[in-house]
């Protein structure tokens, strides 16, 4: 395992054919980007140099596990979904794991309802200062440094967000932050962000030119405020918060996506007040994705330049990196997010998720008929390895093969030469 220090990850999240691939890649092009070839006869399997559980979700999946371990006898709450991946949500839920809200955030466990000795994990997306208040009121206190240590599965990646947000707000600038307002760790990052500064919600490039516009007086406020007035915190004041403003992210959207929102931004203040005053009111920082949102995004890029027929991405749908794994992919071939093999219904038939329609949804005639066909493989950073693995057998078995031709081509493992290769950061 990459992060071997965290051994109450259960052995059957690996896979053994994804671990021959990963131990090939520790031998062979550790520091190239290039994807593996896996050759089952006819059918070339490409998989990205990184794929699959990050640090965070293998410190997080510990950290529930050795709770459960260590407490048998005692009730263990989750806030709620300790990361956007089904199978180990449900894994910890028939462990006895009760979550305190469901997917839309609606509470089912009361403040009341948590008893003495009781244990409240926090998930890997961090939690807000209002759930931590209601925490106190029912006995717990996350603040406690044995709560922090134990219970608290929040991502360092995604603390030092927060960090960074209350750097910036201290030396005056409203916080911006590029995420999806709905998903828990913006939710987090907008509540830890607004006890320092103001703070603003904004999803994508065209609300980052809507922001811009309202800059530049381009549009009024009502027509600003009727748009995003459930996006900022309390109080904000458009005619003063906006005049000094820097980015912060959500660790896992997309990287050029952040990048123009900066830009868009940037330019923006350059326009109002004049490049003499640019730092002043645009502060100039590098984005605050986590690495391997950075190593997946660039190790998928890689995988476009073999020219696969078509893509399989492994995960959850509500997974936010998933989700743009997917649309890296999708720039070149068609690309399919399903959570598990079970959604490859046939050679011909296959239920998927479509990202932009969020509704899942089935597609037919979807594999190339004939040999030879070049599938990618991926799955985000919430996915265990078993998964990818039994989908790599499952689409072998579409053409006919079976263990032995999978044997076989794990023996003849390689890199894709024609990949210009690029260097993985230490
Ligand atoms: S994707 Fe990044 S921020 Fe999120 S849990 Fe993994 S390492 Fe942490």
């Amino acid at each position: 395992m990459a992060f071997s220090q965290f051994d109450r990850v259960p052995n059957h999240y690996a896979g053994s054919l994804i671990q021959r691939i990963k131990d090939f890649r520790l031998e062979e092009g550790k520091r190239s980007l290039a994807p593996t070839r896996l050759p089952i006869g006819g059918l070339e399997i490409l998989i990205p140099r990184h794929f699959g559980f990050c640090f965070g979700v293998e410190r997080a999946i510990h950290m529930a596990f050795a709770a459960l371990d260590e407490h048998p006898d005692r009730h263990i709450h989750l806030i709620s979904e300790i990361i956007h991946n089904p199978l180990v949500n449900r894994d910890l839920q028939e462990r006895g794991i009760r979550f305190l809200f469901d997917e839309h955030g609606q509470r089912q466990i009361g403040e009341g309802q948590i008893g003495e000795g009781d244990v409240v994990l926090i998930p890997a997306f961090g939690t807000t200062l209002e759930i931590e208040e209601s925490l106190q009121r029912s006995g717990i206190d996350p603040g406690d440094p044995h709560f922090r240590k134990y219970y608290d599965t929040t991502c360092p990646f995604v603390s030092k967000v927060w960090d960074r947000g209350e750097q910036l707000g201290r030396e005056g600038y409203t916080i911006i932050i590029h995420g999806k307002f709905g998903h828990e760790e913006t939710q987090a990052t907008h509540s830890h962000t607004r006890q320092h500064t103001r703070t603003l919600v904004v999803r994508d490039r065209e609300e980052a030119q809507a922001l811009a516009a309202f800059i530049l007086g381009e549009v009024g406020p009502e027509e600003f405020a009727g748009r995003f007035a459930e996006k900022w915190s309390p109080g904000f004041d458009l005619r003063r918060d906006l005049k000094r403003v820097a980015v912060v992210n959500q660790t896992t959207m997309l990287a050029e996506e952040t990048q123009e929102v900066a830009s868009i931004l940037r330019e923006a203040m350059r326009r109002r007040y004049g490049e003499q005053r640019l730092e002043h009111h645009f502060a100039d920082t590098n984005d605050t994705l986590c690495y391997a949102t950075n190593w997946n995004q660039n190790a998928t890029k890689a995988l476009l330049a073999a020219k696969p027929d078509l893509a399989v991405v492994v995960g959850g749908y509500n997974s936010s990196n998933t989700s743009h794994l997917v649309e890296i992919c999708s720039q070149q071939m068609p690309s399919f997010l399903i959570e598990n093999s079970g959604e490859l219904l046939s050679p011909q038939r296959l239920a998927h998720f479509d990202i932009h329609h969020k509704e899942r949804v089935f597609s037919e005639g979807w594999l190339p008929a004939g040999l030879p066909a070049r599938i990618a493989v991926t799955s985000g950073a919430s996915c265990p390895d078993v998964l990818m693995n039994q989908v790599v057998e499952k689409l072998a078995g579409f053409y006919g093969y079976g263990q032995a031709e999978i044997s076989a081509g794990l023996e003849r493992l390689s890199l894709v030469d024609q990949v210009v290769s690029g260097k993985v950061p230490s």
